[in-house]
């Protein structure tokens, strides 16, 4: 490929995955471009983490060379969890600066090179490339994924809550829309007979949690450990659901959950494992926290605001009975402990009012 092609098609590539705030999107112009750049076979992004029990490691994105184009994985929904010891070729390119080469006899070349602090990357990419690239090709990766890192930290920074890390509230409405358009992608493969792994009675689910008695816990405490305790939420929450589900810390100690095609039973089961994990930790100094949670399926045919109300119905249902549990919204309503939803019926009124404003 001519020098001046080549150039144009990565400063292209750059521009697409700076402009992007979709961290999938992000990640498959990534395995794209490296796997563009390297002219390789294939291309792989892993989120890549250290924790006291060995590397994690899960897949995010991947790219196959199709001759002159690439095919990736533009069905994401099949990104499932993480999974413990991460190969000993991540793990080497983990403490390398510039990407780590193993070449085969054959000359067949797999590389990995890492994404984000030397020593603590927070992903990795693998590529497999039938002869092994130059350093100056090598180089050129590097600086890409220098880049796609730099482009990571600063949607982390307007985006992720600073005390927990989880997503802040002033993403919930994007990130819900794209939720809400998985889902229904979904549910068209499993309407055309495509998708085996979505099965009917799999639903999506958002539930609302909020700490017992915070406000005790600020008072008696201070708000140092007050902040501690959020902190400790959080991480229990990351802990209890799956990297697929949405966390979000919504204000003060409430948090949102979506959670992403399980059983009624199954989401019963997740919340309230979470509900446990809160109850039997132990707080520095404060001793035991509990949570209430409230949740409802997503009908997608309702407004974030409609959806978050009835999770916030079935919330308030435990804090006025007892707190320290969790209520399903549509189970309080068939129940008859709260009331059915009022179907929403618009009136002439309704119409003359809007047709009014248009002139206001
Ligand atoms: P309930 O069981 O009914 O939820 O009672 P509560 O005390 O948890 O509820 P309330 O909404 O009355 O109190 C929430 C408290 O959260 C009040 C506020 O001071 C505290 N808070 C809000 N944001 C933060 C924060 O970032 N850090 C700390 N330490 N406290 C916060
Ligand atoms: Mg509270
Ligand atoms: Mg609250």
């Amino acid at each position: 490929m001519r020098t001046e092609i080549a150039l144009l098609r990565l400063l292209k590539k750059i521009q697409s995955l700076e402009a992007s705030r979709d961290r999938l999107s992000i990640a498959e112009s990534v395995v794209v471009a490296t796997l563009e750049i390297l002219d390789a076979r294939f291309a792989l992004l892993h989120g890549f983490r250290a924790t006291p029990h060995g590397y994690v490691t899960a897949p995010l994105s991947w790219a196959v060379s199709e001759g002159e184009s690439a095919t990736t994985n533009l069905d994401h929904l099949d990104v499932e969890e993480t999974h413990l010891a991460a190969e000993p070729l991540l793990e080497e390119c983990a403490l390398a600066s510039n990407g780590y080469a193993l070449i085969e006899e054959d000359g067949r070349c797999t590389l990995a090179f890492a994404i984000g602090p030397v020593g603590a990357p927070v992903a990795v990419v693998e590529v497999h490339c039938d002869s092994a690239p130059t350093d100056a090709l090598r180089d050129c990766i590097h600086e890409l994924l220098g880049i796609y890192a730099e482009h990571l930290g600063l949607l982390d920074y307007a985006e992720l809550d600073t005390l927990t890390r989880l997503h802040n509230r002033k993403t919930f409405d994007e990130n819900f829309d794209r939720f809400i358009g998985m889902v229904e992608q979904a549910v068209q493969r499993r309407e055309g007979g495509v998708s085996a792994d979505v099965i009917q009675d799999r639903h999506c689910w958002l539930a609302v949690a909020d700490i017992d008695k915070f406000k005790r816990i600020n008072d008696n405490f201070g708000h140092l450990f007050g902040d501690e305790v959020l902190i400790r939420v959080a991480d229990l929450m990351k802990k209890s659901f799956r990297g697929s589900d949405k966390l979000f810390r919504f204000g003060g100690e409430e948090f949102v959950v979506l959670l992403r095609f399980i059983s009624a039973e199954n989401a019963e089961h997740v919340l309230e494992r979470f509900r446990l994990a809160v109850e039997e930790h132990e707080f520095p100094q404060v001793g035991q926290v509990t949570c209430s949670l409230g949740y409802v399926q997503i009908d997608p045919l309702l407004t974030p605001a409609e959806i978050l109300g009835r999770a916030d119905e079935a919330l308030y249902f435990c804090k006025e009975n007892g707190r320290n549990q969790v209520q399903r919204y549509e189970d309080l309503v068939a129940q008859g402990l709260i009331a059915a939803p009022v179907e929403a019926q618009i009136t002439n009124a309704d119409l003359q009012a809007d047709i009014d404003s248009l002139f206001d």
